[in-house]
């Protein structure tokens, strides 16, 4: 149960809707199946095999919500777009829901089928989230564990623009990769003119991630320049980007405005262990965060991360001021 609601808020607070939450959020992880094999996925492999929601299960759920306002959907995985109804669900939300945003969140392969983004495009979500995990094949597929994905991706990514979706791209930092944040943002900044918006994320020690952390894991001290770099690539590129799961307190103050938060209250989860109205956080301010400014309004970082490796990084801004 634990290792699913990670996964949950892992997606929830990786997307870009400018740090701001807008309405009721309505997440649904369809089910765990996945073409990839990630190092740092929240889920362990062994929990993720064969975990679909059926597809009524699906239509019962979503069908709550019909017609209602102020509500977005996203959707989830595992790697949502493998599921044979995946199409026939995306349309669904969008007839019962023509007015609510639809994000799906995805590793991006499935749309190299020119013809499976094409369909889907015929019924249009809002916007994509799909997860770049370097700047070359070496570096992304060392992390899918799967060769030849970083070459699906990217041509996903680029039939995804051709085809008129927004493309939210988002980079999970780690050891394997945090050198090369400034040149990720610049690759994918070069290659695909037409993107606006980027995130960089911090590693939720859980599933996989906890199994392969001595491979994976670097201290948010030491990705710290690495990352305030690669924001400043994004901006030479006109790019908007945000970083979800890192405290304020990590970056020197002209990068804090940076920092992404999205309140978790108000969202109802739909994955197949669970429904769930406003999960409990486990991220954010701990004990030693109590006298910092910021307290009410930073996201911190997982507590898995302050589980594994503590809280020393922390550096509470004394002051009277809230951000
Ligand atoms: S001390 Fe805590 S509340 Fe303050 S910026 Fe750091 S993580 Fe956020």
């Amino acid at each position: 149960m634990q290792v699913m609601t990670t996964c949950i808020l892992n997606n929830i607070f990786s997307y870009v809707v400018d740090g701001m939450q807008k309405g009721k959020r309505i997440y649904c992880a369809l089910g765990y199946k996945c073409n990839n094999n990630c190092l740092i996925c929240a889920v362990d492999s062994a929990t993720k095999q064969d975990k679909n929601i059926s597809t009524q299960e699906i239509c019962n759920f979503l069908d709550n919500f019909s017609g209602k306002h102020e509500i977005e959907f996203e959707i989830s995985g595992g790697e949502a777009t493998l599921r044979s109804d995946f199409l026939y669900i995306m349309d669904y939300i969008r007839k019962n829901n023509p007015k609510s945003p639809c994000i799906l969140l995805s590793n991006g392969r499935r749309f190299s089928d020119t013809n499976f983004t094409s369909h889907l495009s015929e019924i249009m979500p809002q916007s994509t989230i799909i997860a770049i995990h370097g700047n070359n094949s070496n570096m992304h597929d060392a992390q899918t564990q799967i060769k030849g994905s970083f070459i699906e991706t990217i041509s996903g990514v680029s039939n995804l623009f051709d085809f008129g979706f927004n493309v939210d791209l988002k980079a999970i930092v780690t050891k394997l990769n945090y050198k090369k944040l400034p040149e990720i943002i610049q690759f994918a900044a070069q290659t695909f003119p037409d993107l606006k918006y980027m995130s960089i994320n911090g590693l939720d020690v859980q599933g996989a991630a906890e199994t392969n952390k001595n491979r994976v894991f670097i201290p948010m001290s030491s990705q710290k320049n690495y990352i305030q770099k690669a924001i400043d690539m994004a901006l030479n590129y006109d790019i908007a980007i945000r970083t979800y799961s890192f405290p304020f307190c990590l970056f020197d103050e002209d990068y804090r405005k940076f920092v992404g938060f999205q309140p978790q209250d108000n969202v109802t989860c739909k994955s197949p262990f669970v429904e769930k109205e406003n999960l409990l956080p486990n991220y954010g301010p701990v004990e030693k965060c109590s006298f910092c400014k910021y307290v009410s309004v930073c996201g911190g970082t997982w507590h898995s991360y302050y589980s594994a490796y503590g809280v020393d990084e922390l550096s509470p801004v004394l002051g009277a001021d809230k951000k």
